[in-house]
């Protein structure tokens, strides 16, 4: 099914109507007194109205104000559809463009289609050096694309996902400790305590995710409580440094 135009596609279509008719006006020799008519209320305001700051609604004006300087012109709003000759023939030529399988012109993009492109591109290429870099790769682990939704508010769940608590295997990496095991014998870093320790099995037996898919840990809600319980549990049971 063919989509639609929105509003904001429609508004510009019809200032570029008015900005290709004057453009054809440029070559113009013989006639000196030149009328537009336009059925778009819309876009004969915007080239009227002195703080419309969209840029093909200025390179309108700025078209119009060109061919003023050599031919007299007018600009008129018709009204559409009550059987005005030039309007119809107008109405039926835009009819039949849409069936055609390419455009003749670029319709410049409205803001809004312009600021979701460029802000996908940058997710697009942050995921990209997410994907490539080797670091944060306990964190890529758990959150595999990046985005702009936070997936968490906890502390806790934020130490869990960086490997960046307090944590044995963290102290023992800046020095700060002479092991980097768990008491239970086991390294003591994120994965362990969270998941295998056997230690905390009686909360981590309560988590609900697939060992299989990391990411799913954080799709349930309830996760991020036990998680918190266990690393402030970790917290309790580490010297303090
Ligand atoms: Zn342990």
């Amino acid at each position: 099914m063919a989509r639609l135009p929105d509003h904001s596609s429609v508004f510009q279509a019809e200032v570029l109507g008015i900005k290709l008719a004057l453009d054809y006006c440029k070559d113009i020799q013989h006639i000196k007194d030149i009328h537009i008519y336009s059925d778009s209320r819309a876009a004969l305001q915007s080239l009227a109205d002195p703080i419309n700051h969209n840029s093909l609604v200025q390179k309108t004006k700025q078209a119009f104000l060109r061919t003023r300087e050599r031919l007299s012109i007018k600009l008129h709003w018709i009204k559409a559809h009550i059987g005005y000759q030039g309007n119809e023939r107008a109405d039926q030529l835009a009819k039949e463009a849409t069936l055609r399988p390419s455009l003749d012109f670029n319709i410049p993009k409205p803001t809004s289609s312009l600021k979701r492109n460029i802000r996908t591109g940058l997710i697009d290429q942050w995921n990209d050096r997410w994907f490539m870099s080797t670091n944060g790769r306990q964190t890529y682990k758990y959150i595999p694309l990046a985005g702009l939704k936070r997936k968490t508010e906890i502390p806790q769940v934020v130490h869990f996902l960086t490997n960046h608590g307090r944590f044995q295997y963290y102290f023992f990496r800046f020095r700060l400790s002479n092991t980097q095991n768990c008491s239970c014998g086991q390294i003591g870093n994120a994965d362990h305590y969270i998941l295998h320790c056997p230690l905390n099995s009686d909360l981590s037996g309560k988590l609900v995710f697939d060992a299989e898919n990391p990411p799913s840990i954080l799709e349930t809600k309830a996760n991020q409580a036990i998680i918190k319980q266990i690393v402030d549990r970790v917290d309790t049971s580490i010297l303090r440094i």
